[in-house]
């Protein structure tokens, strides 16, 4: 048995052909709950929530069978007298209000409506998990609200009532509780933060899970940060202009670039070395680029990307679209032929990563944006070792805008791709796609009528190990024979 809650058991079952393992939970009694706490989690999927597998029923119980989660609630922690650190209450405060930004953005949104410690897990990994949806739904009035456990339910689910701010009360009191069982004192800061969300009326509460998450990153940067002095900034300058004198140096002291790559974070979100600051992306990515490292690989900007995919509100302030022109811009710039080529492919690779987005928030087209990156790149003049790279990405995007189905210039991105293949294949550019190259260029061969060429790639790529069961293979196969 895992756990046992004031309605149901929850049980570890092992799968005897796969040897998974599973957690099943069970109510003698309430059944109906059970059904309607399966029918949400089907519809949910987020990374801090168990997946749910499936519902088994027999005649007189049933069994909601879920993703384990291979840890502890922090209710059993508390109750085996465990202490928790603060790095610790800020993680799991991090990680539940996001896990609550995610459920309360839902359409309907969906009210948690029963956090407590016993229904917040942790991992050994340090993983956190909201389990027990069984108090949760999407209506905001009605008996049905009345869900939740003293202590920890908002006054006004009492009355019947309940929205998102009565998470937000309930998570002022599961962090509440944690500091009580921390290792030391919680400072000031953190008190007056978890006060706002248990405040009695609803409205002198945090409006979003988003507010609180944010408030607590900035106490959890604060709380990373602490140890870097002035003294240690002024020292970092002084080490850095030392350094800029010897770049073979510079390559071996990771650790003063990881601390510019600390300070592009802290302007991420505040930076709490000056009290009170507001998020500054500008300085952001200035410090970003200060960590050597990160602006060789071409990791700054996608540093920057990800982060604005994180966090919303950055996201709305910086604009991916402008980020990414921006970043392509600079990279024109860049004198360094090498490095250039590396932040060409960076950018074009970002571009096709979020292809989704751009074509959602502007209209614009990713991938045709990532081959008009990539085709710079091409032109710069190199020694080989790119070009295989480079015509790959290019084949494979090429073929991408064919095969999309909703470009007028379908057939020109194919022949595009198919001379992008033929100069793979010709230069015998050895990179572990050539039964893919090979098969492409087949196909390809076939759509623009030349079968003799088709039957070439197709009696290479049969020589390659496996190839014979291949689908795409077979498929292409076929195809050639009816043409021929
Ligand atoms: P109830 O609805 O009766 O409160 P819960 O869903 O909270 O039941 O489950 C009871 C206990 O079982 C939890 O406190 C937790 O310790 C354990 N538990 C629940 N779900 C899982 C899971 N997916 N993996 C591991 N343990 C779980
Ligand atoms: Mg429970």
């Amino acid at each position: 048995m895992l756990g046992k809650g004031a309605t149901s058991v929850v049980y570890l079952a092992e799968e005897t052909s796969s040897g998974r393992r599973y957690a099943v939970k069970t109510s003698a009694r309430e059944r109906e709950k059970l059904r309607r706490e399966a029918f949400l989690l089907q519809q949910i999927r987020c990374p801090g929530i168990p997946d749910m597998v499936e519902l088994l029923e027999d005649e007189t119980k049933s069994f909601l069978v879920m993703e384990y989660v291979n840890g502890k609630s922090i209710g059993q922690r508390m109750r085996a007298g465990e202490r928790f650190s603060r790095r610790e209450i800020l993680k799991t405060g991090i990680a539940v209000s996001g896990i609550l930004c995610y459920l309360h953005a839902q359409h309907p949104p969906v009210f948690y409506r029963d956090l407590k410690p016993d229904n917040v897990m942790i991992t050994k990994q340090g993983k956190v998990f909201l389990v027990d949806f069984g108090s949760a739904g999407t209506e905001e009035t009605g008996v049905e609200v009345r869900y939740g456990t003293r202590g920890y339910a908002a006054p006004e689910q009492y009355e019947g009532k309940c929205d998102a701010r009565s998470d937000l009360y309930a998570f002022g009191a599961l962090l509440t509780a944690m500091a009580k069982h921390a290792k030391k004192q919680q400072k000031k800061d953190l008190q007056q933060m978890l006060e706002k969300c248990r405040k009695k009326k609803p409205e002198e509460r945090y409006p979003s899970a988003k507010e609180v998450k944010k408030a607590l990153q900035r106490l959890e940067r604060k709380r990373a940060g602490g140890k870097i002095t002035g003294i240690f900034i002024v020292l970092l300058f002084l080490i850095g202009g030392a350094f800029a004198l010897d770049g073979r140096l510079q390559r071996e002291w990771v650790p003063a670039a990881e601390k510019w790559e600390e300070q592009g974070d802290f302007w991420f979100c505040g930076n709490p070395v000056e009290e009170g600051s507001l998020p500054n992306y500008q300085k952001a990515k200035e410090a970003f680029l200060r960590a050597e490292y990160l602006s060789r690989t071409g990791k700054v900007e996608q540093k920057l990307v990800e982060y604005c995919l994180a966090d919303d509100t950055a996201r709305e302030e910086t604009q991916l679209e402008f980020l990414l022109a921006e970043f392509y811009d600079d990279t024109q710039k860049e004198m360094e032929k090498e490095k250039r080529c590396r932040r060409y492919l960076a950018i074009a690779g970002m571009y096709f990563s979020f292809s989704e987005e751009l074509t959602r928030e502007s209209g614009t087209n990713g991938v045709e944006k990532g081959i008009e990156v990539l085709k710079k790149a091409e032109e710069e003049e190199r020694e080989d070792s790119w070009n295989g790279v480079i015509w790959q990405r290019l084949a494979d995007a090429c073929y991408l805008c064919g095969k999309s189905g909703d470009s007028e210039r379908e057939q020109d991105w194919c022949r595009e791709s198919y001379q992008y293949y033929e100069m793979l294949l010709s230069f015998n550019t050895e990179n572990g796609n050539r039964r893919k190259n090979l098969l492409r260029a087949a196909e390809l061969a076939l759509q623009f009528e030349t079968p003799a060429k088709a039957e070439q790639y197709l009696n290479e790529a049969a020589e390659l190990p496996g190839t014979e069961e291949n689908v795409f293979y077979q498929q292409i196969r076929r195809r050639w024979e009816e043409a021929k």
